[in-house]
């Protein structure tokens, strides 16, 4: 596991994390042989179960287990239930997170190739003088779009290659507005609005946007937006992930698929003032 570890760290310094932010191995005794790597976004009872039926000895997640201060990870409590059931079954656990996301490649050049993005650089760059600040490193990425599409067309186009999840896509500002250029960010990006607008891009595609923030911003005449499933932003990253491990190290990948995304259930009334009906 040690190797692992290493390979993890050299494509993923822990320093390049931001400073908030928990990450490097949770999890694990350094001399266990591992043979075989579970990718996962969220460490859940149900990907930890997927884990352990693979027979995974170690499990690479994208969200930190446990991020903020703990004084019990007795069993009686949800993430301590996770832990002794990884302990007891000798499973390892390991987190790349804002320094994957800041990394090149890293978490949204993934998710930017879902599109076809050419061009890439980032959205938000590092601090200057900060561990992470080198050209090409930065957390989101923008680029042009194969080929340009209105935002009504580039919902659908998003739907359709992002992972399958309830929530799916939602966009705001003009359906006919012209795309050509998009700034992608797995994950929360509701803090880099003002980026994308001082980017000068069409449109920006993240997740978990908000209310006010979204509707100041596209009054203020920044790009349009597209609020997909986090789980789905995140999720093109673990193919990368497990290829990167597979290439460095003679071990076996498994990527998890189960749509970890808290919304189960979508609904939309026909509206066809605004959405003209396909
Ligand atoms: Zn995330």
């Amino acid at each position: 596991m040690a190797d692992v570890v290493a390979a993890l760290d050299v494509r993923y310094p822990p320093a390049w994390a931001e400073e908030w932010d928990r990450v490097g191995l949770v999890l694990g005794e350094p001399t266990t042989p591992v043979r075989r790597i579970a990718c996962v976004v969220d460490v859940v009872p149900e990907t930890v179960d997927e884990a352990l039926a693979a027979g995974a000895e170690m499990i690479v997640a994208h969200h930190p287990l446990l991020l903020r201060g703990v004084s019990s990870v007795a069993a009686t409590t949800y993430k301590g239930r996770i832990v002794h059931r990884l302990i007891k079954a000798d499973v390892a656990l390991y987190v790349a997170h804002t320094n994957a996301d800041v990394a090149d490649p890293g978490v949204s050049d993934a998710l930017a190739a879902r599109f076809g993005l050419t061009g890439l650089h980032p959205l938000h760059r590092p601090r200057p003088g900060s561990p992470a600040d080198a050209p090409g490193r930065g957390i989101g990425r923008i680029g042009q779009l194969p080929v340009p599409m209105t935002l009504a067309e580039l919902t659908r186009h998003a739907a359709a290659v992002l992972p399958v999840t309830a929530w799916g896509v939602r966009a705001a500002g003009d359906p006919g507005r012209m795309v050509r250029t998009l700034a992608v960010s797995g994950g929360s990006g509701d803090g880099f609005l003002a980026e994308a607008t001082a980017a000068g891009v069409d449109a920006f595609l993240t997740a978990d946007l908000r209310h006010h923030p979204a509707g100041e911003h596209l009054a203020a005449g920044g790009p349009a937006l597209l609020d997909a499933a986090h789980w789905a932003t995140e999720r093109p990253w673990l193919d990368d992930l497990a290829a990167h491990l597979r290439d460095a190290l003679s071990v076996e990948t498994v990527v998890s698929d189960l749509d970890t995304d808290p919304w189960t259930v979508h609904a939309a009334a026909p509206r066809p003032d605004k959405e003209p009906r396909p």
